[in-house]
């Protein structure tokens, strides 16, 4: 599958191929799955065969004037959005999109508009693509990226063939991250695991100290259950900003790892946890919560995905867990804070 840099996708990369071969492609194509699947890089390399004076069934050349300007940057037929530094689709630049795609290409058979991520749509955007999607002009491919699919329009995606990208399993991503980035070992491993599937996310992290990392996190912990609540908040501001905040994926794991160890009684098998290479500490440290406690900390970590994706506090997401984690016994059960 080096053609499209993806692991762990070969029916996806089928399905893709028989598209490409079979000279039929859809106007609109749905790439949705997990975030760091490789659907941004499907979709781009898709751009690239589509765009190129080869027939799209090939690998595209590199030398044509399509693949130079696509490569410089400036090729006149695709177009992204939102454009770079931007984070929403706003309505100006797609009605500018849908009016320049009314227009024959000016260098390859077609032109091809990529939107990553799609649900970054909002409704005034999302009813000018379904317009356009609707009554698309001859010349036009609409790839259309997003890990949250659940949120863009029904109409819209009933108008879209779907490009499913799933989660990888943990031991596929690790044996990738050796055999394709020389990058193996503790840090490798634990990558790998913390990703939830997410080849992507690993390699990034995979190059990081990543165990000494999540160590840091821990022994944090450690040290905040003998604080007062004034220090409390200093460490949770503290953990909120800056580098710190790489932090999050370590700590839901480990609330979600303790969850498990709690309701299997310290039986769960390793590969069911991120942290396996940490059993002991987390049966040790499960001895404080009682099973009654995986509910509440799987909402702990809930909140914190919720903080790392910006929906809500990170500084307030962490000074609850904090206070929770100093004394689990007498923090009143309710539900984390969302607001
Ligand atoms: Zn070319």
């Amino acid at each position: 599958m080096a053609r499209w840099d993806l692991i762990g996708q070969d029916a996806t990369v089928a399905r893709l191929e028989a598209t490409l071969q079979g000279g039929q492609v859809p106007h609109g194509l749905l790439l949705a799955g997990p975030r760091g699947t490789g659907k941004g890089t499907a979709a781009r390399k898709l751009a690239a065969r589509l765009l190129c004076h080869r027939e799209a069934g090939q690998a595209p050349c590199g030398e044509c004037p399509p693949c130079r300007h696509r490569e410089a940057g400036t090729a006149p037929d695709l177009i992204t959005l939102p454009a770079e530094g931007e984070e929403e689709i706003r309505v100006d630049p797609l009605r500018e999109m849908v009016a320049q795609v009314q227009l024959t290409p000016q260098e390859s058979r077609l032109r091809v508009v990529i939107l990553d991520p799609a649900e970054a749509m909002g409704a005034h955007a999302a009813n000018a693509l379904l317009k356009v999607l609707e009554e698309p002009p001859g010349e036009v491919v609409f790839l259309l990226v997003s890990h949250r699919s659940d949120r863009l329009l029904p109409t819209i995606r009933s108008r879209c063939q779907l490009l499913r990208f799933r989660a990888v399993p943990a031991g596929e991503v690790e044996k990738w991250l050796e055999e394709s980035h020389g990058l193996a070992g503790g840090d490798a491993r634990l990558a790998a695991r913390l990703s939830g599937g997410a080849p992507g996310r690993a390699l990034e992290w995979a190059r990081r100290s990543l165990v000494a990392e999540r160590d840091a996190v821990l022994e944090g912990l450690a040290a905040a259950r003998d604080r007062g609540g004034e220090s409390l908040l200093e460490v949770a501001d503290r953990w909120a900003t800056g580098e710190s905040a790489a932090w999050l994926p370590h700590l839901q794991a480990w609330l979600r790892d303790l969850a498990r160890v709690t309701v299997t009684a310290g039986q769960a098998p390793p590969e069911r946890l991120v942290n396996a290479d940490r059993r002991e500490r987390l049966v040790q440290e499960a001895g404080r919560f009682g099973p009654a406690s995986a509910e509440r900390l799987l909402r702990a970590g809930e909140a914190l995905a919720e903080a790392e994706a910006g929906r809500v506090s990170t500084r307030l997401a962490l000074e609850e867990l904090l206070f929770w984690w100093r004394d689990p016994e007498t923090m009143p059960r309710t539900p984390p804070s969302t607001s």
